[in-house]
């Protein structure tokens, strides 16, 4: 696997740490042809350092260095970027005009696997996440719906789902379970399922950013014991 190593010229150099980086966000660039530079580009508009993402697959494969990966990104939310390595890849994988692209090329993605690899050989990887799946960006379908996500998931093997991250997950259930008044067992039961759909029901007349920040977490959950 090959890195292109890219000269960019950042609009400010304090970066954040990014010291202990245990989660890969996944997003794609919603233009179908566009280089680490137009990102880095796009980004300077913003008013941000410069390129937020620390990696860019292009199509052919062929993959960019964005930030360096102990210089904390900034493609997520605030705090949400802390110890996360962020890739992102070209194209534009969900609904949008013209632009729309109903399938990401098969190179694209096994650069995505091996880039994966790498980075989860080097670092204790506990997830790999979409962009959307972030309580911040529930609404940003990124990658894209039409990104394979699920295969992707399921190609990354068992090894995906950490130990660390289900005890996170278990972690939270428990704590619902404890808040709602349930049996306090760690596990997503009927009577723990039938109590989140109650809550949930009940949420939708609430502020989104609680429905949110419950449906991320469990998906999480779910994900973990898959
Ligand atoms: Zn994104």
């Amino acid at each position: 696997m090959t890195i292109i190593e890219e000269k960019y010229n950042w609009a400010r150099t304090n970066f954040a740490p990014n010291e202990k980086p245990d989660t890969i966000v996944i997003h794609h660039a919603l233009a179908p042809s566009c280089t680490a530079q137009d990102i880095h580009r796009w980004h300077l508009e913003r008013g941000w350092m410069g390129i937020a993402y620390h990696y860019f697959i292009r199509k052919s494969g062929v993959i960019y260095r964005g930030r360096q990966e102990h210089h904390r990104g900034g493609s997520l939310l605030g705090d949400e970027n802390i110890n996360v390595i962020s890739i992102c890849l070209e194209g534009c994988y969900t609904d949008y005009g013209a632009l729309t692209e109903k399938v990401a090329p098969e190179t694209q993605i096994i650069a995505l696997h091996e880039l994966c690899d790498d980075i989860s050989s080097r670092y204790k990887i506990v997830a790999i996440k979409r962009h959307g799946d972030y309580p911040s960006a529930v609404d940003k379908d990124c990658p894209g719906k039409y990104f394979p996500w699920d295969r992707f998931i399921s190609e990354r093997g068992i090894g995906m789902v950490s130990e660390a991250w289900k005890d996170k997950a278990v972690e939270f259930v428990r704590k619902f379970q404890r808040e709602t008044g349930l049996a306090e067992d760690g596990k997503a039961g009927n009577d723990t399922n039938a109590k989140l759909d109650e809550i949930l029901k009940k949420l939708k007349e609430q502020p989104k950013s609680d429905a949110q920040a419950i449906k991320k977490a469990w998906n999480d959950f779910l994900n973990a014991i898959k």
